[in-house]
């Protein structure tokens, strides 16, 4: 409740070691601290932040009745030999031996495990389909690990897995998934464009990248501005429904620079809805049909027939979506980080005027914080000493989005009630309770 009892170490100034405005940021504010390279603590400012991003991609998931598992972080090598990835996957698998020399390796994702609980679980067809996710750490021992916690080897990850009967259901889950993301990236309050994407080493025949606009993106994107126009709020989770949504997007110009080609861009999209920007992706998609299930042997009995099960993956980068929030909204002019009050450390500060000699604001801060406590407000009382405007610079910069501000004039009734990055208002306090609440969804 009170800021002087929290782990922030706040820095004066932004470290010189961090290239893009996402790093400098968690790293001034105290939200991550390095541990070596690529590998970082999350200490309680960040971890906050990233554990709401967790609930709502929670929530999504299980909106679109896909059922949450949590799968270990170390893995055998056995079944990554069984699917032929062992040797394939290279130097970004952090590979272990154990005491009994058995080789183990720290999972940079779940496909081999997944696939493995599944045969041994699900005998007939009747179970399909069968979603599945886990949010847990993942390793990937990167070549050049960078920007913190945008590019690192310790992750955190939300993966999902589809099974189905045949294609045409397999599709049916990849196009739940491809909702499920839309609807997720809007609560974040990001713009994604779903980015029809190559497969990669993770192979198979339909693939999207959702990539959120940001100008310190690693990838360069280009588009028709019109994809942005594209409506999922009154799309319902049955074939056709999923199925048009896709096309509407689908039909829209939007590549990385490794697809880009000038002259097809401009023949297909007319100048003035020419989008060329930067990108951070933020989410993966991938549909393989049998790509693991055949060598692994994961089938359903069908009419007497063994059928190998149709799947597809599909990836949250949980960890990653706290340094992309900052880097797509940060603002410049103010030098605020802006966080959608879903996913802020706190929907609301308190900040009182206090002195050696007076303490009046502190009781009255309490007042209000349990006021605000009540309504499910979730707040924090800065009752340090520091002078108010520093105060008030510093949660600016944390960007907490509401604030309440205490000084030497305030009376019982009429609060002075700031939004961050606009100017203050005199409000009862119940009013400030319906705003605040208002925004939430
Ligand atoms: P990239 O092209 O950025 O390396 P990827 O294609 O290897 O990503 P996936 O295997 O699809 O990534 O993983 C799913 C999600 O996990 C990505 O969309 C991204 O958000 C996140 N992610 C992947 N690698 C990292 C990393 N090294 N650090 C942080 N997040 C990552
Ligand atoms: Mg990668």
């Amino acid at each position: 409740m009170f800021f002087s009892n929290l782990l922030v170490p706040i820095l004066k100034n932004n470290p010189s070691e961090a290239k893009i405005k996402s790093h400098k940021l968690m790293l001034r504010t105290g939200m991550i601290k390095q541990s070596s390279a690529g590998i970082y603590s999350w200490l309680p400012l960040g971890f906050k932040i990233m554990k709401k991003i967790e609930n709502i991609v929670r929530e999504e998931q299980n909106r679109i009745n896909a059922q949450e598992i949590l799968m270990p972080t170390i893995q055998s090598s056995d079944i990554w030999k069984e699917s032929g990835r062992y040797e394939d996957y290279g130097e970004e698998m952090l590979r272990i031996t154990d005491r009994q020399k058995r080789e183990m390796l720290y999972g940079p994702t779940n496909e081999e495990l997944v696939t493995d609980i599944f045969r041994n679980s699900i005998k007939s067809y009747k179970s399909l389909p069968q979603l599945l996710y886990h949010i847990q750490w993942k390793f990937r021992d990167e070549l050049r690990p960078r920007f913190g916690i945008m590019r690192c080897r310790e992750f955190y990850m939300k993966d999902a897995y589809s099974f189905d009967l045949n294609d045409d259901e397999g599709e049916y889950s990849y196009n739940k998934f491809f909702l499920s993301y839309l609807k997720l990236f809007k609560r974040l309050d990001l713009k994604a464009i779903p980015m029809a994407a190559d497969t990669g080493p993770i192979g198979g025949n339909l693939s999207h990248e959702f990539i959120i606009l940001a100008e310190t993106g690693e990838s360069k994107i280009y588009t028709d501005k019109n994809i942005f126009e594209v409506n999922h709020q009154n799309c319902e989770i049955n074939k056709i429904s999923l199925e048009n949504l896709r096309k509407n997007f689908d039909k829209y110009y939007a590549v990385t620079d490794e697809k880009y080609n000038k002259i097809e861009f401009d023949k297909l999209v007319k100048k003035e809805d020419q989008l060329e920007t930067k990108g951070i992706e933020v989410g993966h998609i991938f549909y393989f049909g049998d790509k693991y299930s055949k060598p692994m042997n994961a089938s359903v009995d069908y009419d007497g027939k063994k059928v190998f099960v149709k799947m597809g993956s599909y990836g949250v980068g949980v960890s990653r979506l706290v340094g992309a929030i900052i880097e797509a909204k940060f603002d410049e002019k103010n030098e605020n980080m802006i966080w959608p009050i879903n996913v802020a450390p706190y929907e609301c500060v308190i900040i009182p005027l206090i002195s050696k000699s007076d303490k009046t604001n502190l009781e009255k801060s309490m007042k209000v914080f349990n006021k605000l406590k009540e309504n499910k407000i979730d707040t924090i009382i800065d009752n340090t000493e520091e002078n108010f405007s520093s105060k008030m610079k510093k949660f600016n910069l944390i960007g907490v989005p509401y604030q309440i501000l205490l000084g030497k004039k305030t009376d019982d009734d009429m609060l002075e009630f700031k939004k961050v990055g606009e100017e203050s208002v005199k409000l009862k306090i119940d009013e400030i309770i319906k705003i605040i609440n208002s925004k939430k969804n």
